[in-house]
């Protein structure tokens, strides 16, 4: 069976994304692009993942759950794991990680929490936009303890970059893919940048947005017979 994935998706939770990234319009959206699965990365939280979970089941698409933090140096990371497991632990370290700042709605945007059927069911007061007080080396460690996967996002920006922020792939990274944006071409990426060659590619939409979803044809592919989850394929 073939499996494409767009593993990079804000829900409306992330202040930046729009209001109508709900569980039903991101799941029925990427119906309709045929995909055959998302992640959902919102940044610095996991109180999306649990609406999401529940119903890529029912709906019959697959689902990964995933954050996308934002280390010390300001560096954006993609982490994904298994299941629901690991959200309780990971929710109590971005609580103590995450500066107590208050969201101001009017000026970084709404952070909904939202049920199955869509319902906002509560609002997150803490503003998900600031940089955690983990290290790139502590995300590192984090996604170790979860069994988790982490995924460098978007390494070809200029800023909130591992390649702009630090100029360098940590060694203690041992990964096997970076996340590109879409549209930059592999080969112009991996010329810019030869000690990236090494690793395989992502490129995800880091959709805000309904329509930025990726497309079948655009999205990444995976063969999955060799693997047991989508989750091992990545790591
Ligand atoms: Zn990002
Ligand atoms: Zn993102």
């Amino acid at each position: 069976m073939d499996n494409f994935w767009d593993f990079h998706i804000h829900s409306g939770l992330s202040p930046c994304a729009m209001d109508d990234m709900t569980p039903n319009n991101i799941v029925n959206m990427a119906l309709i692009k045929k995909l055959d699965g998302i992640a959902i990365t919102d940044h610095n939280s996991v109180e999306n993942l649990s609406s999401f979970y529940h119903l890529a089941k029912i709906k019959d698409i697959g689902f990964l759950p995933g954050i996308e933090i934002t280390t010390r140096e300001e560096i954006h990371v993609l982490i994904f794991f298994e299941d629901l497991t690991p959200v309780n632990y990971i929710r109590e370290v971005l609580q103590k990680n995450l500066p107590d700042i208050q969201n101001s709605k009017e000026i970084f945007g709404n952070q909904l929490i939202y049920s199955m059927d869509d319902q906002v069911i509560a609002e997150e007061k803490k503003l998900l936009m600031n940089a955690t007080k983990l290290t790139f080396e502590q995300t590192l460690n984090l996604s170790k303890e979860i069994d988790g996967v982490l995924i460098p996002a978007h390494v070809d920006r200029k800023s909130f970059s591992v390649l702009s922020n630090l100029g360098f792939i940590p060694p203690e990274f041992n990964g096997k893919f970076l996340e590109i944006s879409e549209g930059v071409s592999k080969s112009e990426f991996y010329k810019e940048h030869p000690s990236t060659k090494k690793y395989q590619i992502l490129q995800n939409s880091d959709a805000h947005q309904l329509t930025n979803i990726l497309e079948r044809g655009k999205a990444n592919f995976f063969n999955k017979e060799p693997y047991k989850s989508i989750l091992q394929s990545l790591k």
